[in-house]
């Protein structure tokens, strides 16, 4: 699988230069020119690495890496144009992998995503095993589901995992909506029975016999994992 890497910068001559440099390498990159526009990616796709330039139009990098970490695990890399922004950036400790300030040489940028990659690479994934059945991965924010991965959007993912957090537990529409949403607005509740029928049909066609989703009328959803 390639190594895809999320370019989130409002210069486009430094995004090309950076975008370039990686493609040599052999890298496979997305650029957002706003931090508004790579969160909207986030919710349907996983980088391997974000670089995140601090000073974008739309907004501190910063203010971006929190809700960034919201919608994805993936090490972030800050770009800094100026060198008061490092003290910053090392005072915050806000959990980014590593910063570079511009302007830095290719080589450089180059190596800094090859160390993070490694250290995350070589770090072991947390990988649950709720059961022989259900596996997630909650850095790369998949759930294997009889040893073949699913391919969930964001908020069938956060379902599927509240309900793995406490198999046979029963969660009401409102809680599982506090969970899934970043936003919830509980006249919605509702919605979450159109997630758990596409969340459903997802399971169905890996094993079309089973229905691990137990709905309670009324009331809202559990799940058994061996069922
Ligand atoms: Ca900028």
């Amino acid at each position: 699988m390639s190594t895809r890497i999320f370019i989130v910068e409002d210069e486009p001559s430094i995004a090309q230069t950076v975008q370039f440099a990686l493609d040599a390498e052999g890298f496979v990159t997305e650029h957002f020119p706003t931090g508004t526009a790579c969160l909207a990616a986030l919710k349907h796709s996983v980088p391997s690495l974000i670089l995140l330039d601090i000073g974008l139009a739309d907004g501190s990098g910063f203010e971006f890496f929190r809700h960034i970490r919201q919608l994805s695990e993936a090490p972030v890399i800050y770009m800094t144009a100026r060198d008061a922004e490092i003290d910053r950036v090392a005072g915050l400790e806000m959990g980014a992998d590593d910063y570079i300030v511009k302007p830095f040489s290719l080589r450089e940028l180059v190596a800094r995503v090859r160390a993070v990659l490694r250290r995350v690479e070589s770090s072991p994934v947390p990988t649950t095993s709720m059961s022989d059945i259900f596996q997630i991965d909650t850095v790369r924010r998949q759930i294997h589901y009889h040893a073949q991965p699913l391919d969930l959007t964001l908020h069938e993912y956060r379902l599927l995992e509240t309900l793995l957090s406490h198999p046979e537990r029963v969660f009401t529409r409102g809680q599982l909506l506090e969970r899934g949403w970043d936003n919830p607005d509980h006249r919605l509740e509702r919605t979450i029975d159109s997630h758990i029928k596409s969340l459903r049909n997802k399971l169905r066609e890996i094993k079309p016999d089973t229905d691990p989703i137990c709905t309670h009328r009324g009331v809202g959803y559990s799940l058994i994992p061996d069922a």
